[in-house]
């Protein structure tokens, strides 16, 4: 059997999707996600201009082969745009090799751990009230454990909150810009922050109790020595996990955020290597790992990724928002029920759109998800649905400080 069709499709149900579908010799198809939110372009053409000839007559058979082609082959290594371009090929080679096989792909990889992945999803409010409407809201759809977000007293817009002016619908947008040619800004005050977030906890705790599992999402906003603060006075609350307390790109600001509290901590989703996360697991800096298949170069490396972690008794917590496919997140769930560090899963439903162009075999049951039993992914495209919404280019907002400064979005 050999490869022969590489296509690239980019869609826009909604959101911005890009997807490779190889096509063999003998009429099987494989699908990977390589969607890079605001800047899917850039990995579109580099399937198209760089890989997709590269593929054509090589045997699918070979996932770990093609992965260092690409990887090694390219001398110029890592970054988000090439790994996504990689990822893309090996999720769309695992999901050739289980349908080849006749079994879903959890199975390739040692089969189910466990019945079911526990998921988290996304509560959020601009009010303590309408916070506790969303995580109760969250509960009645069988979530078991809630990320907590809240607006920020004198601070107009801030990441992750759904009720806001640049949010819209029941989900929150990632893309507050209304799909604009310039990202939306949002405002930035990590002192007002660190006096409310407490707060809000305080409120949760009393309202739900102690034993339901809370998240927390900082979102790379805060320097060291604060995400320590903001980790110590958490450690009441018994967070499940404090994530993206700090930007990791020098991990050793990890170490100092660990010696002063004993908060969980969850990063990397914006990693796209092993590299990026030696240190951190290495030194057990961090308790979760939030990496993306999409981002990291497919199930493989991930693969990898977490079998180094488990020596340190590090968990998933692979990252999981609607810009992440539905074939990206097949990726991630069937390899969150093979391996055995698992801890928890990201989940945000996509949109009704979205799950028309892309057939889903997955569920989502008393807040359990499982990939299903569809021999490979278990994700089947709709070409001519997915040609009814072309690209439309969309960013991430954009963060600035009081006086002008930009700030980590
Ligand atoms: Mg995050």
């Amino acid at each position: 059997m050999r490869i022969a069709a590489a296509d690239v499709v980019v869609t826009s149900p909604t959101r911005n999707f890009v997807t490779l579908k190889l096509t063999t010799d003998d009429g099987v198809t494989g699908l990977g996600d390589a969607t890079l939110n605001g800047r899917e372009l850039a990995v579109a053409a580099y399937l198209r201009e760089h890989v997709a000839a590269l593929l054509i007559g090589r045997d699918p058979a070979r996932i770990e082969d093609t992965w260092q082609y690409l990887y090694r082959g390219a001398y110029w290594r890592r970054g988000p745009v090439t790994m996504a371009a990689i990822a893309a090929v090996d999720m769309a080679l695992w999901d050739i090799k289980g349908k080849v096989c006749g079994v879903p792909v959890y199975q390739l990889l040692g089969g189910a751990s466990r019945e079911g992945l526990l998921a988290y999803g996304h509560a959020s409010g601009t009010s303590f009230e309408s916070l506790g409407e969303s995580i109760n809201m969250h509960l009645e759809k069988g979530y078991r454990a809630i990320r907590v977000q809240s607006s920020i007293p004198g601070v107009h817009a801030v990441y992750g909150v759904a009720a806001q002016a640049q949010a819209s619908g029941e989900r929150y947008d990632y893309e507050p810009a209304g799909r604009g040619a310039a990202p939306a800004q949002e405002d930035w005050d990590s002192a007002a922050y660190l006096r409310h977030v407490p707060k809000v906890f305080d409120y949760v705790r009393r309202e739900f109790g102690p034993e339901l599992p809370l998240l927390h999402d900082a979102h790379h906003r805060l320097r060291p020595i604060e995400a320590a603060k903001l980790g110590k006075s958490l450690e009441p609350h018994n967070l499940f996990w404090l994530e993206d307390c700090t930007p990791a790109e020098s991990q050793q600001a990890l170490r100092l955020v660990r010696q002063h509290t004993v908060t969980p901590l969850a990063i990397g989703e914006v990693f796209n290597t092993v590299w990026d996360f030696q240190q951190l697991i290495s030194e057990q800096l961090i308790d979760y790992v939030r990496a993306a298949s999409t981002h990291f170069g497919g199930i493989t490396p991930l693969r990898k990724l977490m079998d180094f972690a488990a020596q340190y008794q590090i968990r998933s917590g692979f990252h999981g928002p609607t810009d992440v496919s539905p074939v990206g997140l097949a990726a991630q769930l069937h390899l969150g029920l093979a391996i055995h560090n698992f801890g928890i899963q990201e989940y945000m439903p996509h949109s009704e759109q979205t799950d028309v162009v892309f057939r889903q075999s997955m569920s989502f049951t008393d807040g359990m998800l499982h990939p299903g039993e569809t021999p490979g992914l278990g994700v089947t495209l709709d070409e001519e649905a997915a040609a009814r919404y072309p690209y439309q280019p969309a960013y991430l907002p954009i963060s600035r400080l009081k006086d002008g400064t930009m700030h980590d979005w």
